[in-house]
């Protein structure tokens, strides 16, 4: 009866959260660089745990089950993608080493959709940090998808309701705590 509100049972249309797809998440390898056309305005990232087989968010030392297990917890940013090893579209992962880069990036253009990244690993290692080179965009911003919801694709993820997630002033204070303090950083 009702327009596919009611939670569990038959309905006539999924519910709004289930109608997007949760796309594949691709992170940079040691010597290949994954190229790609940014989709979204921003990056966005949240602090995370790893344990139990999973990446879990981080909801602040004191009342989280990460933290209380003496888990450190990372930073983590991603964006949605496009033309990436094969894939129209889906979500590339960034770390706090790069997110700076991202953040000027931003600045330089107005934003962060249409440009051509490059990411690479320093050194063709692992655990090398991330460099990441920008392009202008060299097709008319409203040719390209429709970005990914990151922030509701992350929240389903994660299995955190969206009103949980990051403000956007903490969203940058993980950002700066993620720079090497290099002069000015706000
Ligand atoms: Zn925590």
């Amino acid at each position: 009866m009702s327009n596919g509100s009611s939670s569990g049972g038959f309905s006539e249309v999924p519910e709004a959260g289930q109608r997007e797809r949760n796309w594949e998440i691709l992170r940079c390898g040691a010597t290949e660089a994954l190229k790609f056309v940014i989709l979204s305005d921003q990056v966005t990232g949240h602090s995370l745990h790893f344990y139990g087989g999973r990446s879990k968010p981080c909801s602040r030392p004191g009342c989280c089950e990460g933290c209380e297990n003496g888990n450190m917890a990372r930073w983590y940013g991603y964006l949605g993608a496009h033309a990436v090893r094969g894939h129209d579209l889906a979500v590339v992962e960034i770390t706090a080493g790069v997110a700076e880069r991202f953040q000027e990036a931003r600045r330089k253009f107005g934003t962060l959709r249409g440009l051509r990244c490059r990411l690479e690993r320093r050194g063709k290692r692992r655990e090398g940090k991330l460099i990441a080179t920008f392009l202008p965009a060299n097709v008319a911003l409203d040719e390209l998808p429709v970005s990914i919801n990151v922030l509701r694709m992350m929240c389903r993820v994660w299995e955190i309701p969206e009103q949980l997630s990051v403000p956007r002033e903490l969203l940058s204070q993980a950002l700066n705590l993620g720079n090497k303090r290099e002069g000015g950083a706000k």
